[in-house]
């Protein structure tokens, strides 16, 4: 089987020097254990983090070990009772062709329910992410008016769908003009920013006359000061993300936002999505729902090849994705 191993620390943004290719033979699995045959590995900004070296919510990856993350595959032999040939199953699972994994590991999943693509984005980790930022912390309520930075991502794309079920207008900010296109065209987003092309500042204040209630947060930097300063009394804001600080080497300073929560009463919260585990049953079975009643839409950017996973992840940051990011083994 081929593995790629985290090769040396990255110092700012990653490059392909920092992932190394390795060529194993894996055993036949013991009592239960499950032989799977990888065939989508996702991207995940959160990934950035694991590759150095300091404390987390996750411990970072090791050095010349494997690199893990979202997995489906496909079982190709098992000795544990719970999985036959044939299942497909998700789970964090390392960037290796052909992997033995412990039962506990993998879950099965359901083809008919939706493509099994999906339970690496809207059904999976990013659309409960989207799902318990925006429904837990950012609440929005009918006519509210809600932004999302990073809106055309998995978990942006799929935040701002749950906004405008809460009957919610939606801004979505993100960088491309197809993506903008996506975001208004394809889900519906009432107004959409390139935040490459014109001052965002200026264009919130177009697109927002009543002020921002909810603003959902997967990117921080510049566009947040933008708009913490246009936030109303009692504003939400979902600190999901800061993909903008990343990858820079020194930390950012730049306007301070408590003041403006002082002045305004409002609320900002980080969380992890695995605070809500407890909840994850519920949370896609809705998700799903959603889906199938056309409410939540989806799209995935899928690239084939193994040896393209360390391209597709450092994608992520040039934002070469349109919703999910996906390899195809
Ligand atoms: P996305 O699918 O949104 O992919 C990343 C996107 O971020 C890119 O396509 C790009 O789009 C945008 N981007 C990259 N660099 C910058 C930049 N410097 N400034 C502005 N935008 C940038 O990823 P996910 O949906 O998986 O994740 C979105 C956010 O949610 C991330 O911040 C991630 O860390 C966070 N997250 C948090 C979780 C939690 O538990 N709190 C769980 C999962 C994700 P564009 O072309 O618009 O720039």
């Amino acid at each position: 089987a081929k593995q790629i191993l985290l090769a040396k620390r990255p110092k700012g943004m990653p490059t392909l020097e920092n992932f190394k290719f390795q060529e194993i033979d894996v055993p036949e699995p013991a009592l239960n254990e499950v032989l799977i045959k990888t065939l989508y590995v996702s991207v995940d900004p959160y990934m950035r983090g694991r590759m150095s070296d300091r404390e987390s919510y996750v411990p970072p990856f090791e050095l010349h070990k494997v690199i893990s993350g979202g997995v489906v595959g496909e079982v190709i032999e098992s000795k544990s009772p719970d999985f036959n040939k044939g299942d497909f199953v998700v789970g964090q699972l390392g960037w290796q062709t052909y992997q033995l994994v412990q039962s506990e590991e993998i879950r099965k999943i359901d083809e008919n329910l939706a493509p099994i693509t999906a339970h690496l984005g809207v059904l999976g980790m990013p659309g409960l992410t989207a799902y318990f930022g925006m429904l837990d912390i950012g609440q929005p309520k009918n006519g509210e008016t809600v932004v999302i930075s990073g809106a055309a991502g998995a978990v942006g794309s799929t935040a701002g769908q749950i906004a405008k079920i809460k009957g919610a207008r939606v801004i979505g900010i993100a960088g491309t003009k197809e993506k903008l296109s996506f975001l208004k065209n394809e889900l519906g987003f009432d107004e959409v920013i390139n935040y490459k092309e014109y001052d965002v500042y200026k264009q919130l204040k177009n697109a927002c006359p009543n002020g921002i209630d909810v603003y959902f947060d997967n990117v921080g930097g510049e566009i947040s000061d933008a708009v913490m300063k246009q936030i109303n009394h009692q504003a939400r804001i979902v600190i999901c993300g800061q993909i903008s600080l990343y990858n820079l080497e020194k930390a950012d300073v730049g306007p301070r936002p408590q003041t403006q929560l002082v002045i305004k009463s409002a609320l900002m919260k980080g969380y992890i999505v695995s605070d809500y585990a407890s909840q994850f049953k519920d949370a896609a079975e809705e998700l799903a729902q959603w889906m199938q009643a056309g409410q939540i839409k989806y799209r995935e950017t899928i690239i084939e090849g193994f040896e393209r996973i360390p391209e597709a992840f450092l994608g992520l940051f040039k934002g070469d994705n349109i919703g999910k990011y996906l390899v195809k083994i």
